[in-house]
């Protein structure tokens, strides 16, 4: 079985030397690939920049923005039977991105942002892929109904939630805490763990998943 995964954070310009980015550490999705690899898949694996170096076995394709991304995922997933969204893909870009380093004027600044497309909710609709389809959801607040309705808007066969308000989990740790959200089963708690033990059971949970 090949399977793509999407991990790290994105990086949204604004000019030569400025971008938009957040803490993801593509921790977690750099754990899936290996974990998938252990596990005698094919991975394609469709990265933000992180300092982390891949398994030499990966297809690995290195991106920068949410657009680069959306793109990489609409050549590569039609070969693919399971698609892993963990990274974490800014949801705003700049409007202008400026083509000389922006130069310090006034006291305040007013930057214009424009929505990213939606990687994982352009999966069903718009690339029309049939695969398991995994969705990620970071979390601060309401963590299984926002898990649950993530679910629904955008065909996923599981969520893999996660509490990102804890310290020690989430956001750059080595160890995360997740909850395995279906549409079928009761929510599934995965106590704290390395992010290596958490991808092996969610490597597992798509197995069962792709088997019914
Ligand atoms: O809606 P929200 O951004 O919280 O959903 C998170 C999930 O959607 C993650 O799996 C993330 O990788 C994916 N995502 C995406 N493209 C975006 C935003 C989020 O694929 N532009």
């Amino acid at each position: 079985m090949k399977l793509l995964i999407t991990a790290g954070p994105t990086r949204e310009p604004l000019d030569p030397v400025r971008f938009l980015s957040n803490r993801s550490s593509g921790k977690m999705g750099y754990a899936l690939a290996h974990a998938a690899m252990d596990a005698g898949h094919e991975v394609i694996l469709i990265s933000g920049p992180v300092p982390i170096t891949a398994p030499t076995s990966v297809h690995l394709i290195k991106v920068e923005t949410a657009k680069e991304m959306f793109e990489a995922v609409r050549a590569h997933i039609g070969e693919c039977g399971v698609a892993i969204f963990s990274a974490a893909v800014a949801d705003y870009t700049p409007a202008h991105v400026a083509t000389q380093k922006i130069k310090k004027h006034s006291e305040t600044f007013t930057l214009e942002l424009v929505r990213t497309p939606d990687i994982l909710g352009s999966a069903r609709n718009v690339f029309g892929f049939q695969g398991v389809l995994v969705g990620f959801a970071a979390e601060t607040e309401n963590l299984l109904a926002n898990a649950e309705d993530k679910l629904r808007r955008k065909g996923c066969d599981l969520i893999v939630a996660n509490d990102v308000s804890r310290p020690g989990t989430g956001f750059d740790a080595d160890d995360n805490e997740v909850l395995l959200v279906t549409k079928d089963a009761s929510p599934r708690h995965l106590g704290k763990a390395t992010k290596h033990e958490i991808a092996r059971e969610i490597i597992k949970a798509v197995n069962g998943l792709n088997s019914r």
